[in-house]
Parts: C-alpha cells; sequence; structure tokens
C-alpha cells in the first residue's frame, strides 16, 4: 500500500475506493510480510468496522481519513482487542474502553486492522525486548527496526498501513522513524491525551504518529491532539497542523546542536546532517551552532527518572486484577511474586529493580532527586537555545538500525543509543524525526534521521519543517521499504 491515508481518504470520498476494500489489502500485506514480525495481532472486527465507515459517509458524515487502515501500538488500548504490551503479563488482557486518541481516529474514519509489537512495556531501543518474538528491519532483515515502537514504524515503513501510532518516552517514536525511513513525531507534553495508553514513565510519555508524507503526519496530529476531559495533563491549546503545510522556512532560524556532532556519529548520519543544513539554508532559513552542554548528562538523568516511574507504574501488574496470575500459590506474598516473576521479561525486571532502587531511602537523594535537577537544567539549556533559534538540529540516532542481538548483552550501550532522543521528553518539548538520506553498510542501504526540535507548543512549526524539505527534495528520501 503506498498511497498515503490523504490520497486513500481521497480516493474513497469520490467512491472510487470501498473501505472494505482498503482494510483487506492491508491484511493482505499483513501476511504477505508476517516474517517482519509487526504485529502482534490484528483485529478480527475490521471488515465490519470499514462497513461501519461506509455507512457513516452514505449517511452524509464528513470523515477526513475515510476508510484509511492503520496500526497502532500494542500498549493503546482499542476495545474488543487484546492489549499485550508485548508482555506475558497482560498476553490475555482484553480492553474494556479505547485510548483517546484512537477513538479519535476511529471518529474520524480509520479502520484499526493491527495491535503492533513493541519492546515489553516500552522499554527498549530495538524492538527485541518483546515476549511475541523480535521485530525485523524491512530494509535488512538481520537488523533491529529500533524501539520501542519498532511494530508501528515497520508497518508503515514496510507499506502494510499508511500511518500507525506509536508512543514515545525517551525516543521511541522518533529512532524507529529514522531507523525505518518515515516520519515520526513526539508532540509536547500534553497536547495528545495519554488516556488509555498503559503507563510506563508518566511524566515522560506521549502518544506520536509515523507517515510516509508530511501532509499526513499534519493530518494525523489534526485528528488525534487536543483538551481531553480523561487525561489531566492534556493542554487546552487546539490543533492547527494542516494550515502550517503551507508555511515557508524562509527566515527561520536553526540551531545546530553541538554536543549532537561531536563524536560517535556514523559518516552517513554526519552527511545527512549537513545536507538537510545546507538544503534550509537555500530556502532562505539560517543556521548555527547552539550549545545544549546537558546533553551529555541526558541518558543519565532519563535513565533515573524513567526507571523510577516504571517501578511504580508497574506495582499494579501484580496477578491479583487483570495480569498473569501464577498457578499454585497458597498465600498473597508467594502468588505476587511467583507471577511477577514469570509474568516479566528480563528488562522489564532490570528497570523494576533500578527504579526501586533509586528511590529508595539513602539512595533517593543520590539518584532521583539528582536527576530531577538534572532535568531542570535540561529545561533551561533548552530555554536558552530558545531564546535563539526557531528550532534545534541534532541526529535522530548516532547511527543507522544496529544488528539484531548487537547490544542486547550490554544494556548500557543500548541506553546510550538514546542520546539524541531523551532531552526532548525530559523538557516536554516536541520533536520530529525527518527521513534525510541513506546509508550504505556492509552493502545494504539503510534510512537515515535528523531530528528537529521546537519550543513546547511549537509543533505545527515542525510540519512546516518536514513539508518544505520534503518539497525541495522532491521526496527522495522517502521511499517504501524493499519487499522480500
Ligand atoms: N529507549 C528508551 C527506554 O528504553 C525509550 C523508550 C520509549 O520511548 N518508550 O526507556
Amino acid at each position: 500500500m503506498s498511497a498515503s491515508a490523504s490520497q486513500l481518504a481521497q480516493l474513497v470520498l469520490q467512491g472510487q475506493r470501498q473501505p472494505s476494500d482498503l482494510v483487506e489489502e492491508a491484511f493482505q500485506q499483513i501476511s504477505l510480510q508476517a516474517h517482519l514480525g509487526a504485529l502482534i495481532s490484528t483485529v478480527e472486527g475490521a471488515p465490519e468496522q470499514a462497513q461501519l465507515v461506509a455507512k457513516r459517509l452514505r449517511a452524509g458524515v464528513s470523515l477526513p481519513l475515510a476508510g484509511v487502515p492503520v496500526v497502532v501500538k500494542d500498549n493503546l488500548n482499542v476495545k474488543g482487542t487484546r492489549t499485550t504490551c508485548g508482555s506475558r503479563a497482560l498476553e490475555n488482557y482484553h480492553s474494556p474502553y479505547t485510548a483517546t486518541a484512537v477513538q479519535r481516529l476511529i471518529e474520524a474514519g480509520a479502520v484499526v486492522v493491527g495491535k503492533a509489537n513493541m519492546d515489553e512495556f516500552a522499554m527498549g531501543s530495538s524492538s527485541e525486548n518483546s515476549a511475541f518474538g523480535v521485530v525485523r528491519n524491512p530494509w535488512d532483515h538481520t537488523r533491529v527496526p529500533g524501539g520501542s515502537s519498532g511494530g508501528s514504524a515497520v508497518a508503515v515503513a514496510a507499506g502494510m498501513v499508511p500511518v500507525a501510532l506509536g508512543s514515545d518516552t525517551g525516543g521511541s517514536v522518533r529512532q524507529p522513524a529514522a531507523f525505518n525511513g518515515v516520519y515520526g513525531f513526539k508532540p509536547t507534553y500534553g497536547r495528545v491525551s495519554r488516556y488509555g495508553l498503559v503507563a510506563y514513565a508518566s511524566s515522560l510519555d506521549q502518544i506520536g504518529p509515523f507517515a510516509r508524507s508530511a501532509e499526513d503526519l499534519a493530518l494525523l496530529m489534526d485528528v488525534i491532539s487536543g483538551p481531553d476531559a480523561r487525561d489531566a495533563t492534556s493542554l487546552e491549546t487546539l490543533p492547527a497542523f494542516r494550515a502550517a503545510l503551507t508555511r515557508e522556512v524562509r527566515g527561520m532560524k536553526f540551531g545546530l546542536v553541538r554536543e549532537a556532532l561531536e563524536g560517535g556519529n556514523t559518516p552517513g548520519v554526519r552527511a545527512a546532517v549537513e545536507q538537510i543544513c545546507t538544503l534550509l539554508e537555500s530556502l532562505g532559513a539560517s543556521v548555527a551552532e547552539v550549545g545544549l552542554p546537558t546533553l551529555h548528562y541526558g541518558v543519565a538523568a532519563y535513565y533515573l527518572i524513567a526507571t523510577p516511574e516504571a517501578s511504580s507504574n508497574l506495582a499494579r501488574y501484580d496477578g491479583m486484577v487483570y495480569s498473569h496470575r501464577a498457578a499454585g500459590q497458597t498465600d498473597v506474598n508467594s502468588s505476587m511474586s511467583s507471577s511477577r516473576g514469570a509474568a516479566f521479561g528480563p528488562e522489564v525486571k532490570r528497570r523494576i529493580l533500578m527504579g526501586t532502587y533509586a528511590l529508595s531511602s539513602g539512595y533517593y537523594d543520590a539518584f532521583y532527586a539528582k536527576a530531577m535537577k538534572v532535568r531542570r537544567l535540561v529545561a533551561d539549556d533548552f530555554a536558552r537555545a530558545f531564546g535563539h533559534f526557531d528550532a534545534l538540529i541534532t541526529p535522530t540516532s548516532p547511527f543507522p538500525a544496529f544488528r539484531l542481538g548487537e547490544k542486547t548483552h550490554d544494556p548500557l550501550s543500548m541506553y546510550a543509543a538514546d542520546i539524541d532522543t531523551v532531552m526532548v521528553n525530559l523538557a516536554g518539548v516536541p520533536a520530529l524525526s525527518i527521513p534525510a538520506g541513506y546509508e550504505t553498510l556492509e552493502g545494504r542501504e539503510l534510512p537515515v534521521g535528523v531530528q528537529f526540535i521546537a519550543p513546547a507548543l511549537g509543533d505545527e512549526r515542525l510540519v512546516t519543517i518536514a513539508k518544505a524539505i520534503e518539497d525541495a527534495t522532491n521526496k527522495a528520501y522517502l521511499r517504501l521499504a524493499p519487499q522480500n
């Protein structure tokens, strides 16, 4: 399915395609490419949903996503589906309700066809921590798709669906977007309701879209963002993304983050950043270096904030109400500990231990409280930079997709891969990964992403930038992944 969501909806509105045909086509692609492991489940009720969309259209309802098949990460509740979060703990959990962001997609005429594979509870950067098998990168099957929203990114890159939803706590939409050659957007904290998103680290979590065009990105954001009475942290700001598509980058000031270029980036990543800067200048924007010194402490602070929040959020999976319960236990303590012991994978256990440790008496001040101070310094760094620049530029990741198994034995090297993305969540600002070229490694072309960061509530500006680059490059970096 190479058409965009906007094109497909247009065809449906003109009566040239039927919603049920689109759903069938998506199912075909999904089964043809099942070897990629992108989905945990398909949605049985999708054909009926498609019928419902057709009926609403006949009744004259205006639907901006009429009949568009979508995939959502398996930590988003969709009524009538299993929501596993990639974990044995929730293997048999059936959602009794639908997340606000997904509900808004459905109301706009989209049809959810699948629930995407992911790192267990969104903890990871490679989609190798799923209880339901690894996800493979469609550009090179021996490589990871990134994570934790790897399944959503692959579903879009491989043409199973035109758009998908993921969640981004420290880079989980942007980094897999970069590894797969698609757009991945992390909105300002609060612009998309988190109601119905299974919590990992609540002060950092945001839902974000994957797309293959700036127009689709804008369309999706216009549909899913905006206030929601069910999420007290959702902001009142109304979305105005499609209006941003026609603005210019002429006159914009871009800050190229020095610390993100200092070392460790592959030649292909460096070249992509340079090329994008030259392009922006040719469009009448200016680019100058800016310092963001706390970048060096971002990963440490992030993991000392995300894991305490996770250890507290995951306490609810005790086998008593809805998560896996181990058989044969006779008292409550052994029931809880054996249920949790059997249900969680090694990375989730490591995070719970780390988080509990960082919060415990005697260590709280040295770890959690210290990390919170760094979080403030990160926000100050961004505030200073945005005093001079409209948007900042970094690589999305220092390297393209790495090999399956390459970092699984060394958690610290996996965490270090998040260097360019975690600061954004710590500060709550919006950021977009843009497809920006390819790097050939061992005979394989792999996508490279460049990240643009805007000040809080500057989300729409990122769509303007994406569209300007897309037009100026004639969509050169927006190819479907090869199918094999
Ligand atoms: N890689 C980071 C982590 O493992 C970010 C994950 C995410 O954004 N959900 O925590």
